[in-house]
């Protein structure tokens, strides 16, 4: 049994979905997992969000891993594919495609070769209305949608997308103004358009659609600057938990950890984790970030190294090795430690590192 692993709470997951479900209204569901479904892995969650309508992913990898481990369910890939051959290989395995450069409609163009039309294709036309990212401008809308609706295949399905810059801002002032581009460019057509991931759905502007592609919230953590995924109804999915390998004693005046950078201002018990940067927790966390130990929590001390941290436990009822450590969990918000690093709670569940055995249950 490894020292440190991550709990998946698959309950948890369906959990948030029909929280999310709820939320979304009559809308469906793309439930976003790319990035190995945010650190909780890839096919042990898309497994168990069978309820979901589809799957997304950034990349083609990802798509194909979903589909190697029996998942048949529909699978968009967000950034869809850029060459015949990585076209030919989502295709085979029916991934949905998102087009969002004239390239991309190019490639599509070029398919029906020797193998005549294509049986089923479903294409999600991606539409830049202000982030600057990803998407087709505005005015290459209506020449695309052209194109896209002449493609050879024998089942066709058109959807229309954008992604909001600034759904989590308190104003809405950016999120009404590219929900009014998009409005103005989907007008009348007959095609299902989707906007909103997790902070537009749990935001202050309600932005609609027929389609709703959540991430972060699915894994019960909250996309906004403040509170935590409980406040929105969302349980968190992992616990990420280690546990003591030394306990020691520090005397007052002495220091803890590398650059000697933490002074004990009184004679301390000082408890060793084995949670380090190697497994995905940043090395900024400052000293004062808290774990949760005995259910209560205890402030680090001294700089995070590869493979330890070190907590003052001297107001804790005693700790011994192998007395359980949490890192974050239902009892200790990811979004609170992420506060504490300077950073989102994507970035640390994201990071959480492959040498960190995921517990699926
Ligand atoms: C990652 C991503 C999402 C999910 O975002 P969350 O903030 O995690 O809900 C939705 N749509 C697109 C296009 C994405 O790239």
């Amino acid at each position: 049994m490894s020292l440190i692993r991550a709990v998946i709470d698959t309950g948890a997951l369906r959990h948030n979905l029909g929280v999310i479900r709820k939320r979304a209204g009559g809308a469906r569901i793309a439930a976003v997992v790319k990035a190995n479904a945010y650190g909780h892995g890839l096919v042990p969650v898309g497994v168990a969000l069978a309820e979901a309508d589809a799957l997304a992913v950034a990349r083609l990898e990802e798509g194909l891993l979903l589909r190697a481990a029996g998942i048949t369910r529909p699978i968009v890939l967000l950034e869809g594919v850029l060459s015949r051959a990585q076209l030919e290989e989502a295709l085979h395995h029916r991934l949905e495609l998102v087009v969002h450069d004239p390239l991309q409609i190019e490639l599509l163009e070029q398919l029906p070769a020797a193998g005549g039309p294509v049986q089923a294709l479903a294409v999600w036309i991606k539409i830049d209305t202000g982030m600057n990212r990803l998407g087709l401008r505005p005015k290459e809308l209506p020449a695309a949608l052209e194109r896209v609706r002449r493609l050879p295949a024998r089942r066709l399905t058109i959807r229309v997308l954008t992604h909001l810059a600034c759904a989590d801002a308190r104003d809405g002032e950016m999120t009404r103004r590219q929900m009014a581009l998009f409005a103005e460019l989907t007008h009348g057509l007959p095609h299902e358009v989707s906007l909103a991931s997790s902070a537009a759905l749990f935001g202050q502007v309600p932005v609609g659609g027929d389609w709703v592609r959540p991430g972060l919230v699915l894994y019960g953590a909250s996309p906004f600057g403040e509170g935590c995924g409980a406040d929105l109804g969302l349980v968190p999915v992992m616990s990420l938990t280690s546990q003591v390998i030394a306990v020691r004693q520090v005397p007052a005046g002495e220091t803890v950890g590398y650059g000697a950078t933490w002074r004990a201002t009184r004679d301390c018990r000082i408890a060793i984790a084995a949670a380090g940067y190697g497994d995905g927790l940043p090395r900024g966390l400052p000293a004062g970030t808290p774990v949760l130990i005995h259910g209560r929590r205890a402030p680090l001390a001294g700089r995070v190294s590869m493979d330890m941290i070190a907590v003052d436990v001297s107001a804790l009822p005693p700790v011994t090795i192998g007395t359980p450590v949490l890192l974050w969990g239902p009892e200790l918000p990811v979004e609170e430690i992420a506060r504490h690093a300077g950073t989102i709670p994507y970035e640390l569940l994201c990071a959480v590192s492959p040498r960190v055995p995921l517990d699926v249950q």
